[in-house]
Order: C-alpha cells, then structure tokens, then sequence
C-alpha cells in the first residue's frame, strides 16, 4: 500500500506520541472550500469541536471563515484565534446561562436553539442585557445519515434540536419572547456521510419546511444545513482533499432559497481530518501464540475514534520498507478496547519504529485525555519542523 511522504528523520527528536499536521495541506483543504463557496455565495463556519488546537484555528480564521460553536469555551477559543465574533454561531442542547451571558457580551451572530426551555432563559438573559438575541431554530428532520449510530444526529430519537410537530408551537411562543430575533432555520443530521446524495432528503425537508414558515408569516434569512461531510479514511494518500465541488453543487441545486436568504454550512472533520497524523513509536513486538502484537506508546488516551466508535484509521510504518506483516496494533492503556487495528498488514516492525495513524486531524488530539495520568499529546506543524 502506498505511504504518506513523512521522513521520520524529522521526528528523530521528538517524544512520541505526538501530532503531526500537514499545513499545506489543511491550506489547500480551506482553498478547496474557498473556491467552491464563492461560487454560490455561501458561508462556511468551521466547527470547532473537530480540532481546537489554536494554530489550526488560526490558519482557519485567517482564510476568512466563520465559527460553529458548542459551548462557551470553543467561543472564547474561536475569538482568541481571531474568528470575528458576527461569524460565531453557537450550538448545543444543553448551554448554560454563563455561557449563554458570554454569548451575548461577545455579540456572536447566531444562537442555534434546540429546545423551548432554552429560547425562554436565552430570551430573559438578553431582556437582562438590554440585547435582543439572534437565533436560529434547530430542527430535527428526521432524515437518516447512513452513518454510525453514535455520529447520527438528525434522527426523532436524538437530543438534538426541535421535532417538526413542535415547531408551530415554538413559532407562536416565539412571537411573545421581546428579545429574541428569529432569523433562521438550522439542521445537522450526522458525520462522516460520504455519500453525498444522502443530503438529497435534507434538501427535500429544508424546502417544505421553508413553506411550513412562509404561511406563518415567518421570514427567515438564514438556512444553516450544517456540516458532516465524510472524508476517505482508507485511502487518504490519493484523496487527501474531500469532494467539496459535489457537495455545495448538490446544496445549489436542490435546495430551494428564498429571495434573499443566506446558505451556511458548519464542515468540521471535512476541513481537518486529513491533515493531522498521531506519531506514535513501537514499544515492543509481543509474540502471541496465535498473532503478533505491536504495542505502541500512543493509545485511545491520544485518539479514542477506534475505541470509541470502532473507527478506521489507516496506519503506516514510516520506519520500515521491510515486507508487510499481520499485527494487531494496540496502545498501552488499561482497557481492553486500547485497539487501533486487528490483523493489519504493515511493514515488518521492530521496537523503536515510528507508525503514523492517518485522517487523525479531526476528533483527535481534541479528545485526547489524561487517564492513566498520561501526558496530553502534543502538536508539531509541517511549516516549523
Ligand atoms: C459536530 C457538528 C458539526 C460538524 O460536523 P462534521 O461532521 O465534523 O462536519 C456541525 N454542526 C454541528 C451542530 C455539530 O454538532
């Protein structure tokens, strides 16, 4: 199989595990994004929670991109890299008043509001400020993701968002709420969808709906369809861009908008997965009576995606040419889900090889965790080593 360009002469020394981002290509990703957006007049915030690391956040802010927040400490994140606070929209169901107040002082564009309790307590701590809050309702289509059922979103049965029988409910209560705005409609039904048609039914909903609002006399200026685009885990050495052409053209042509109205998408692991990579080294090679195991110092503490989610990341000994051999690839922690792959072809590996897990950009490092007391792992940049 073919390997990422990584000299591990660069990572001579560097304490393992660490991350590893590829700038050039994140730059080329947020070029890709640019590009395609432009040609609609779309908006793209980036969301924040797939990789929060203050350089990556930067080079994001810089090419001119907005902000998808989920609590308050992602919006004081997102500000601090230079994000402009009209470009912050904030998300979640469960904000709580100190992170609503901080919100509100920073004056963010949009809160995306998931439920009636919270329009009432968004709406008195405005009233409290002397501010009216602009937000959006998050709604639940129902629209099935394809994707694992730990990353779908959009389901009646998630937390997320208002259900279509509540929503004329919630637009009438709305009408009372003096300081409350309501200036658009939200969605985000999943991640890691690859198939790009599986938004076709998101589409579909989004212009009904779009009708549901109009007949109430509800003028709505913003659509926000989310993020969740999927990126190739398998092969990320020849598709290390996501097909973002296919995916606004899609939104372009199916989704009907108003005269006026704003598209806007909060793409996540899209924009970073495939630049980020855990280094991580080969403690030992553990002969099995009936497999081999190679034990490396880089464990779910450092990417928890396989655990957590029996996700796929591709690894390569960037060590070895040696012919390939089958391991199981595990890390040091306590837990028996320490896995990062089951009888897996690498190069044959011997003690001291650096392996390179690959798309770990997004839900990465920002995962990472302490436990076993091990240290949080730490950054290195393409354009600094
Ligand atoms: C997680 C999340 C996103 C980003 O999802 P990706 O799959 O990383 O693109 C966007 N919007 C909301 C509300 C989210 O919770």
């Amino acid at each position: 199989m073919e390997k990422g360009a990584f000299s591990p002469e660069k990572f001579k020394n560097i304490a393992t595990p660490f991350y590893y981002y590829d700038v050039e290509l994140l730059s080329k990703t947020l070029k890709a994004v640019k590009e395609e957006i432009s040609k609609y007049g779309f908006s793209q915030h980036y969301a924040v929670k797939a990789n929060a690391n203050q350089n990556i956040l930067k080079q994001i802010a810089t090419a001119g991109f907005g902000a998808d927040c989920v609590s308050g400490n992602e919006i004081k994140a997102a500000a601090n890299a230079g994000f402009p606070t009209s470009k912050i929209v904030f998300a979640g169901v469960g904000k709580t008043d100190k992170e609503i107040n901080l919100a509100l002082d920073y004056n963010i564009f949009c809160f995306n509001v998931e439920s009636l309790p919270e329009l009432e307590v968004i709406n008195s701590l405005a009233e409290k400020k002397g501010k009216v809050a602009s937000v959006a309702l998050r709604i639940n289509p129902n629209v099935d993701a394809h994707t694992h059922e730990y990353i779908t979103t959009g389901l009646n049965e998630n937390k997320f968002g208002f259900s279509l029988t509540s929503l004329e409910h919630v637009i009438y209560a709305i009408k009372s709420m003096s300081h409350i705005q309501l200036i658009g409609i939200h969605f985000h039904i999943g991640s890691q969808i690859t198939e790009v048609d599986t938004f076709l039914p998101l589409c579909e909903k989004v212009n009904e709906l779009q009708d549901l609002f109009e007949s109430k006399g509800v003028a709505l200026q913003h659509v926000n369809v989310g993020g969740g685009l999927g990126i190739d885990y398998d092969d990320p050495n020849n598709n290390p861009v996501a097909d973002f052409k296919s995916y606004f053209e899609l939104f372009h042509k199916h989704l009907q908008l108003r005269k006026g109205q704003h598209l806007h998408f909060e793409l996540g692991r899209a924009i970073v997965a495939q630049c980020g990579s855990l280094i991580t080294r080969v403690v030992y090679v553990k002969e099995g009576d009936s497999k081999k195991f190679v034990i490396v110092d880089g464990g779910m503490t450092d990417l928890i995606r396989p655990a957590l989610y029996q996700a796929y990341h591709k690894i390569e000994n960037i060590s070895s040419n040696l012919p390939a051999e089958k391991y199981d690839i595990v890390g040091p922690i306590c837990e028996s889900s320490d896995v990062f792959a089951k009888d897996y072809e690498i190069n044959k590996t011997t003690r001291g090889d650096l392996l390179a897990l690959r798309s770990a950009g997004a839900y990465g490092e920002v995962m990472a965790s302490q436990y076993n007391c091990r240290e949080l792992p730490k950054a290195y940049f393409s354009d600094s080593l």
